[in-house]
């Protein structure tokens, strides 16, 4: 996937993705569900999705190149992993991305930092 990134921002946005599923602790909240697993796992994918716009701006990225990023990668690859039952389709993924990327501009930096909302025990700068 990294290989099919065009630039540094595209590369920001599928570090952002997995490093958000680190931030939101997933992996030991999957480890819980006992029913309605594959629900869990596209819920998880998506607030990744989501959080991963976030950090991008905050870390100086275009959070539009993650768009561009699943889009393209949504295109080519059809029936890849963003069609599987645990991911949403890549229009629907792009639909929230820019859902969230509009989010962000509604929200007044703080030291040039906008605070996630998903990230509501985040420390944010005084
Ligand atoms: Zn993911």
């Amino acid at each position: 996937m990294i290989d099919y990134t065009a630039d540094d921002n595209e590369l920001a946005a599928v570090v952002a993705h997995e490093l958000s599923h680190n931030l939101l602790d997933h992996r030991a909240k999957l480890a819980v569900v006992k029913k309605g697993k594959i629900a869990a796992i596209r819920a998880t994918e998506e607030e990744a999705d989501r959080l991963s716009v976030w950090l991008m701006a905050n870390a100086g990225y275009d959070p539009q190149a993650a768009i561009r990023f699943w889009q393209r990668y949504g295109k080519a690859t059809g029936l890849g992993i963003l069609s599987a039952p645990t991911h949403y389709r890549w229009k629907t993924r792009v639909h929230m991305l820019g859902e969230e990327i509009a989010a962000i501009s509604l929200v007044t930096p703080k030291k040039g930092i906008r605070p996630p909302p998903l990230l509501k025990t985040a420390v944010s700068p005084k």
